[in-house]
């Protein structure tokens, strides 16, 4: 099944699809002396957004989680993609119609005190899009802000007052009226919450509920907090690398998650009973860099459920572990960004402090059993490294040890009868589903 296909039966669940999202992309090109390869935070994703609904987008910090919702709502050009609402692709209007097509999406950015102008009363801030869209008197509008003041609780003497006499959750409900003065049908909230402190959270959240109530909206909610986004979701998109690799009812992905990231994801929740014994993953390493990212399935460097080469399926656990945490040193390394005396030095054939692979070995393989036909390989590695030639060492290991995970892209497959989806190559019959080689792991 293709992606879009798999991914549109999702948009089936409740009400028809406000906002529809295909193949969208956003990548920043790259400057300086050798940023010659673009940033791809947003990596060709497809879903739907229900009239009505409030979808949850989580991930781990510069997934691209922002850059999406910016991108959705035009504020930044799309790189690739179609976003169509109601049926017209926005990423192919400019000029007026796109100012007239603005007036319909807005956002709530994370951090009320930088998003607010210190400068402008709260009547102003509030009043400035009415303004730009000319709508009504200058008297009507004063109103309409008044109103609007009303509206998220705030009183009508705040008009005249400045952002800094206000408190984090009080600029928050600024930033929320500003958003609703143009009576918009969808907002991209953009962690709108995750400033404030706790006691506030909650009646601001109370308040985007009421809101969406009252005004039908619909929500794309940005969270890195998995929490909030559990209680006030219909639906949830798990994104990792620029890619969506879960997305279903928040319900059916917080209890029994499909991908093998919702998983590690949902065990890094700090548990209310810590007495309560669930099983953690610790996911190891950091996601890949966006301008670099792997060849195959997004996840498949941290992934610990990877799929095997066949002839590796029976090889002890501990002793595949330590090969991928070496391969995922390599990477690292090539990561890093080499200061110009180290790529000089490398280029001149001298040592650098890349070189040492001894201490790695050492580290990685001093403790555990390795049999002779993987010591083959890992010497072989070992002398690429040792010449400097960290690109062919990746190379081999790929060769050697990498499976369809590390170069094939995984599509997304409908999992369950909820209309979920998930990103991995699991999914496809002739391998155990990710959750069952979890089950098996942790029952080791
Ligand atoms: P998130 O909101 O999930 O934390 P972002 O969307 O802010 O992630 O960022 C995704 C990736 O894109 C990151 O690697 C970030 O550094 C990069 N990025 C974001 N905005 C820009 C920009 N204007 N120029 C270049 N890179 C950017
Ligand atoms: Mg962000």
């Amino acid at each position: 099944m293709s992606n879009q296909a798999s991914m549109q039966s999702t948009s089936s669940q409740s009400g028809e699809p406000l906002v529809q999202i295909r193949n969208l992309k956003k990548y920043y090109e790259g400057s300086g002396l050798f940023g010659g390869q673009p940033v791809k935070a947003v990596d060709g994703v497809s879903f739907d957004i229900n009239r009505g609904e409030t979808l949850g987008l989580v991930g781990e910090s510069g997934c691209g989680k922002s850059t999406l919702g910016r991108t959705l709502i035009q504020l930044e050009e799309a790189t690739d993609g179609e976003v169509l609402f109601d049926g017209t692709d926005a990423t192919t209007i400019s000029g007026a119609e796109l100012k007239e097509w603005r007036r319909n999406s807005q956002m709530v950015f994370q951090d009320p005190e930088s998003s607010l102008n210190d400068r402008m009363t709260i009547g102003e801030i509030i009043q400035e899009p009415l303004d730009v869209h000319d709508i009504e008197s200058p008297r009507d509008r004063r109103q309409k802000v008044k109103e609007l003041l009303d509206t998220v609780g705030l009183r009508p003497e705040h008009y005249y007052r400045y952002p800094h006499q206000f408190s984090g959750g009080q600029r928050q409900r600024i930033g929320i009226a500003r958003a609703l003065a143009l009576e918009p049908e969808f907002i991209v909230l953009d962690e709108p919450v995750s400033a404030l402190d706790v006691s506030v959270q909650a009646k601001i959240l109370n308040l985007l509920e009421d809101l969406q109530e009252e005004f039908g909206l619909t929500y794309l909610f940005i969270a890195h907090d998995l929490s909030v986004v559990q209680h006030i979701c219909d639906r949830v998109a798990v994104m990792y690398l620029g890619n969506i690799m879960e997305l279903g009812p928040t319900e059916a992905l917080f209890d029994d998650p499909a991908n093998p990231y919702t998983h590690a994801l949902l065990s890094a929740i700090p548990e209310p009973d810590p007495t309560a014994n669930r099983d953690r993953i610790t996911l190891r390493g950091t996601p890949p860099s966006p301008r670099d990212p792997p060849q195959g399935c997004p996840f498949s460097t941290r992934c610990p459920v990877k799929i095997r080469p066949e002839e590796y399926r029976d090889l002890d656990d501990e002793l595949w572990l330590r090969i991928e945490i070496l391969r995922e040193v390599l990477r690292e390394r090539s990561r890093a960004e080499k200061s110009l005396s180290d790529r000089a030095r490398e280029l001149l054939g001298m040592e650098t402090r890349f070189s040492d692979i001894n201490e790695i070995h050492q580290e990685l393989f001093g403790d555990v059993d390795v049999p002779p036909r993987i010591q083959t390989h890992i010497d072989e590695v070992e002398q690429y490294v040792q010449a400097t030639k960290d690109d062919e060492a990746r190379q081999y290991l790929l060769e050697e040890f990498g499976s369809e995970c590390d170069v094939e892209q995984p599509e997304h497959h409908v999992v369950g009868d909820t209309g979920r989806v998930s990103l991995c190559h699991r999914h496809k019959g002739e391998h155990d589903e990710p959750k069952t080689v979890y089950e098996q792991q942790l029952t080791r």
